[in-house]
C-alpha cells in the first residue's frame, strides 16, 4: 500500500474490521459497552455501540442521510468542507443548530416498574406494568427504539425508505421472494479527517497523537452540539444531564493495557478484528479531496505497507514505538484491507473512517454453489448496488472483488475438506493462490484471540520522563473522603 516516496509523516492508527458475513444480531457487543461506559443518568439513550438492522433507517433515524443532517464533509471547488458549515460560520450563529437529530430521532429511553411486578398483592390477574420515561418519568406509548427493526420488524414501512437503496427499485425488495436482511453493527470510526472535530467550535474533540483515538474533552465541551451535527455517522450523543457531549472513547484504558474494546472482547460472532495501521498523515487532506468513487482506493493508498524497510526506520524516525511497528505487521486488519476484502463504512462522507467491513455473503452461498465460475454476482440476494452505496460510494468494482474472493474461498475450502481435491484454478481466477486462501481462511474461520487483536500496549512511562510530574497529581482537597 506504500504509494509515496520517503520520507513522510508517519502515524500509528488503530483501526477494526468487522465482518458482516458472521455477525449474529445478538446484541452482545452494545451491552458491555452500555454497562461500562453509558449507564448514567443523561446517557440513557446513549449506545456508542449499537446494531442495525439492514435494510433500515438505523438509530438515530436516517443518520446516513445526509441531505437531512448535513453530516460530515462535501466537495467544494475541489476541496473538502464541512457540508453544515465550517468554525467561522458556526460561531456566527452558535445559538441556533438546525441539523440536530431530537430525542425522538434516537428514542425516549424508558424503563419499566419492577417493583410493581415483584411486590403486587395476591389476586386474580397477573399485574402489569407500562414502559416509564427515563427523563420525565410519566408512562410512554414506546413509538422507537435503538434496534425498534430488528429483524426487519417494520420494514415496510421505515426500512424501504433506507438510502442505500439509491438507483434501485426499492418495492422489489420488499416482495416475499426477494427480502434480504443483514446486521451492521456500528461504532464510532474514529476517522482520519473527522467531522466531529472539525465542527467543533470549542476545540474539545482531538485526535490522540500516538494511535489515532478521537476523544471529546468534557472540561472544554460547552455542549454547542456541532458535533453531533458534523459526525455523519452520528457517533457523538448529547448528555442531557451533563450538557456535554461524550462519545465512543475506543475503550482506550483497556486498549492501553493491551487488551482490545469491550465489544470486540465480547462479540459472540467472533467477528471484530482489531489492529494497528501506518498511515501517511501528510495525504490525509488530499485524500479526502478525490472524487467519490475514488475516496476507497485513496484511504487504502494513505496506509503503508509496515513490512517495507524503509516504512519502518521512517516510523521508528517519526517516534513510533517498536512495538507498534511489530504489531502493524502483525495486524489483522492491515491483512484484511490489502486483501479486498474489507471496506469503508460510506467512504463519500470524507471522513476517512477507520473501522472497515468485509461484506455480508451468507444469504448467497446457495447461488454462489451454482455459479462455479463465480460470474453471476448480479442473482445474488443482497443487492449489489446496495452494498456498494453503504461501502464504496456506489462503486460495485471493490464490493464484486470482495464477495468474489469470499466466494472462491468457500469453493476452494469446499474442494478440500468434501471433495478431497483442491481446487486452485478457482482462487486464481480472482488473484489468489493456495498460500493465501489458507492464511486468509484461518483468519477469518478459526483465528484465536491473538490472531483477532493485535493489541500493543502504550508504555507512556518507559518512554517519557516522568519524575517532574511527580507531587503534581495526587490528592486534591475533598478527594479523601
Ligand atoms: Fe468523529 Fe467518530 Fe463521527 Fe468520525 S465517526 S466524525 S471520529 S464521532
Ligand atoms: Fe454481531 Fe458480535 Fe455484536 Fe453479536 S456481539 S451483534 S455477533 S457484532
Amino acid at each position: 500500500m506504500t504509494a509515496r516516496p520517503l520520507p513522510m509523516k508517519i502515524k500509528a492508527h488503530f483501526a477494526m474490521v468487522m465482518n458482516l458475513d458472521k455477525c449474529i444480531g445478538c446484541h452482545t457487543c452494545s451491552i458491555p459497552c452500555k454497562n461500562v461506559w453509558t449507564n448514567r443518568t443523561g446517557a440513557e439513550y446513549i449506545w456508542y455501540n449499537n446494531v442495525e438492522t439492514k435494510p433500515g433507517i438505523g438509530y438515530p433515524k436516517h443518520w446516513e442521510n445526509q441531505e437531512l443532517w448535513k453530516g460530515g464533509w462535501v466537495l467544494k471547488n475541489k476541496k473538502p468542507v464541512l457540508k453544515a458549515g465550517g468554525k467561522i460560520d458556526k460561531l456566527t450563529k452558535i445559538f441556533y443548530n438546525p441539523d440536530l437529530p431530537q430525542i425522538d430521532e434516537y428514542y425516549e429511553p424508558w424503563t419499566y416498574n419492577y417493583e410493581h411486578l415483584t411486590q403486587s398483592p395476591i389476586s386474580k390477574q397477573q399485574p402489569a406494568t407500562r414502559p416509564q420515561s427515563l427523563i420525565t418519568g410519566e408512562n410512554l406509548a414506546l413509538k422507537w427504539g435503538p434496534n425498534w427493526e430488528d429483524d426487519l420488524a417494520g420494514a415496510q414501512v421505515t426500512a424501504i425508505k433506507d438510502v442505500n437503496f439509491a438507483d434501485l427499485e426499492r418495492q422489489v425488495y420488499f416482495k416475499f421472494q426477494n427480502v434480504f436482511m443483514f446486521w451492521l453493527p456500528r461504532i464510532c470510526e474514529h476517522c482520519l479527517n473527522p467531522g466531529c472535530l472539525a465542527s467543533c467550535p470549542q476545540g474539545a474533540i482531538y485526535k490522540r497523537d500516538e494511535d489515532g483515538i478521537v476523544l471529546l474533552d468534557q472540561e472544554k465541551c460547552r455542549g454547542w452540539r456541532f458535533c453531533v451535527s458534523g459526525c455523519p455517522y452520528k457517533k457523538t450523543y448529547f448528555n442531557w444531564r451533563t450538557h456535554r457531549s461524550e462519545k465512543c472513547i475506543f475503550c482506550y484504558p483497556r486498549i492501553e493495557a493491551g487488551l482490545p474494546t469491550l465489544c470486540a472482547e465480547s462479540c459472540v460472532g467472533r467477528i471484530r478484528y482489531i489492529g494497528i495501521m501506518l498511515y501517511d498523515a501528510d495525504r490525509i487532506k488530499e485524500t479526502a479531496a478525490v472524487p467519490d468513487q475514488e475516496l476507497y482506493p485513496a484511504q487504502t493508498s494513505v496506509f503503508l505497507n509496515p513490512h517495507d524497510p524503509e516504512v519502518q526506520a521512517a516510523a521508528t524516525r517519526n517516534g513510533i514505538p517498536d512495538n507498534f511497528i511489530e504489531a502493524a505487521q502483525r495486524s489483522p486488519v492491515y491483512k484484511l484491507i490489502d486483501w479486498k476484502l474489507a471496506l469503508p463504512l460510506h467512504p463519500e462522507f470524507r471522513t476517512l473512517p477507520m473501522v472497515w467491513y468485509i461484506p455480508p455473503l451468507s444469504p448467497i452461498v446457495q447461488v454462489a454453489e451454482k455459479s462455479p465460475d463465480l460470474g453471476d454476482l448480479e442473482r445474488l440476494r443482497i443487492p449489489l448496488r446496495y452494498l456498494a452505496n453503504l461501502l464504496a460510494a456506489g462503486d460495485e468494482a471493490p464490493v464484486k472483488l470482495a464477495l468474489r474472493r469470499l466466494m472462491a474461498l468457500r469453493a476452494y475450502m469446499r474442494s478440500i475438506h468434501v471433495e478431497d481435491t483442491p481446487a486452485a484454478p478457482v482462487l486464481a481466477e480472482v488473484g489468489l493462490n493456495e498460500a493465501l486462501a489458507r492464511e486468509m481462511y484461518r483468519l477469518l474461520a478459526i483465528a484465536d484471540y491473538q490472531e483477532r487483536f493485535v493489541v500493543p500496549t502504550i508504555r507512556k512511562e518507559a518512554e517519557e520522563d516522568l519524575f517532574p510530574e511527580r507531587g503534581a497529581t495526587g490528592f486534591t482537597p475533598g478527594s479523601t473522603g
